[in-house]
């Protein structure tokens, strides 16, 4: 089988850590058991002075014909000023609600040589590994009736409404409780929805309130498996997760869709948490791992090839250890490298590990 991946760089560091990416994908392809198609297009604002939109209808047709998205990151200083329909996120945006990626998936996994980078002490998050899946589309952000009203006394009232109907909480809670097969088989809800617990009875549920689970994630955050949660309280909880595990140029993320039954086909599209970094950007600091390793979710999630996903996770941390670090997560003592550095580090790493000379 050929994997069809559609890469969209974007813009800032983008296209650098993608570059680094891409080279890992062709590693991929000559030594393990992969096959893919590549097609490449603008998106954001390197599209917007391309071709005028931040996403053209042709990149739209490649991105429902791919098996999988990888996006770089889009946004820049110079399209802050610009009409909302010509914004580069716009471009993001439109990706996200055409293939209707419903479920966000935000590892927050802490490497052990990175344990240090944590404001958290290390023994609290030495080891963590949660996935916090939160629904993308429904909830608050589009709930309708919205607006602020001019009241008759002068002042003004606004309304945001929280809706969400049983077949969307249904598709995120299945998204979870499959994801939690994968896993350690728990998760907790910090919804008080149980309505797909007879679906997986081997899988442990739990409920938590989302004030206590914010309160948990930093008390005791290696309790959680998987976190399941909507559109609001997954914006705040995944980046407070995040947060715990120390740098952001170290966060994948996966955002899916549906599964046709019929087909099998479920569209994915897998990008790092950060954004185009405009203050770096062109000076080969990025650090590239968060690119990286949403590739390595693409692997796992996509095309349901764990092994191969975790390879490329274990040849991460193999370069953390050995000492290498990007100026992000530079610590004392480690040795700095750029862009290009850490991905040299990561293909010798990865060769490594192919001729079984590291474990
Ligand atoms: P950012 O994530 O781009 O940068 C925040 C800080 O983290 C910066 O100091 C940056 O240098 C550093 N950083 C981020 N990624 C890094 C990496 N891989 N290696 C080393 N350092 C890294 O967030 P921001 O500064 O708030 O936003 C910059 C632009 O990116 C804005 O235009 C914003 O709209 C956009 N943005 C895009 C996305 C996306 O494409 N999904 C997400 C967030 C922000």
């Amino acid at each position: 089988m050929t994997y069809k991946l559609l890469l969209l760089p974007g813009d800032g560091i983008g296209p650098e850590v993608m570059a680094e990416t891409e080279r890992v994908i062709h590693w991929m392809a000559k030594h393990r058991d992969l096959k893919f198609s590549i097609e490449r297009a603008l998106v954001g604002g390197s599209a917007l002075e391309a071709e005028g939109v931040p996403v053209t209808e042709e990149t739209m047709a490649l991105a429902h014909a791919a098996d999988a998205v990888l996006f770089g990151a889009v946004g820049g200083p110079q399209w802050d000023n610009n009409p909302f329909e010509k914004k580069p996120e716009r471009g993001l945006l439109r990706l996200r609600k055409e293939l209707e990626l419903f479920a966000n998936l935000r590892p927050a996994i802490c490497f052990d040589a990175l344990k240090d980078a944590s404001t958290l002490r290390a023994d609290v998050v030495s080891g963590l590994d949660i996935l916090i899946i939160r629904e993308l589309t429904g909830g608050v952000y589009f709930g309708e009736p919205r607006g602020i009203m001019e009241m008759n006394d002068g002042t003004r009232r606004a309304i945001d409404t929280q809706v969400y109907t049983t077949g969307e909480i249904q598709r995120i809670s299945r998204v979870a409780f499959s994801l939690a097969r994968l896993r350690s088989n728990r998760v907790a809800s910090a919804e008080k929805s149980n309505v797909m617990h007879a679906e997986f009875p081997d899988v442990e549920l739990t409920h938590i309130l989302a004030d206590n689970c914010a309160m948990q994630l930093v008390r005791r955050p290696k309790q959680f498996d998987v976190i399941v949660t909507d559109n609001l309280f997954g914006d705040v909880l995944s980046d407070e997760a995040a947060q715990c595990t120390g740098s952001i140029g170290m966060l994948p993320s996966a955002s899916l869709g549906a599964k046709d039954e019929k087909t099998g086909r479920q569209p994915g599209l897998y990008e790092p948490v950060h954004g185009s970094a405009p203050d770096i950007a062109g000076q080969g600091l990025a650090n590239p791992l968060a690119c990286v390793l949403s590739f390595a979710m693409c692997l796992r999630y996509s095309f349901n090839k764990p092994d191969d996903a975790k390879l490329i996770e274990r040849a991460v941390e193999r370069v953390l250890d050995e000492g290498l670090r990007t100026g992000d997560i530079m610590q004392p003592g480690k040795k700095q490298v750029g862009t290009t550095g850490m991905g040299d580090a990561i293909i010798a790493a990865l060769d490594r590990l192919d001729l079984g000379v590291a474990q």
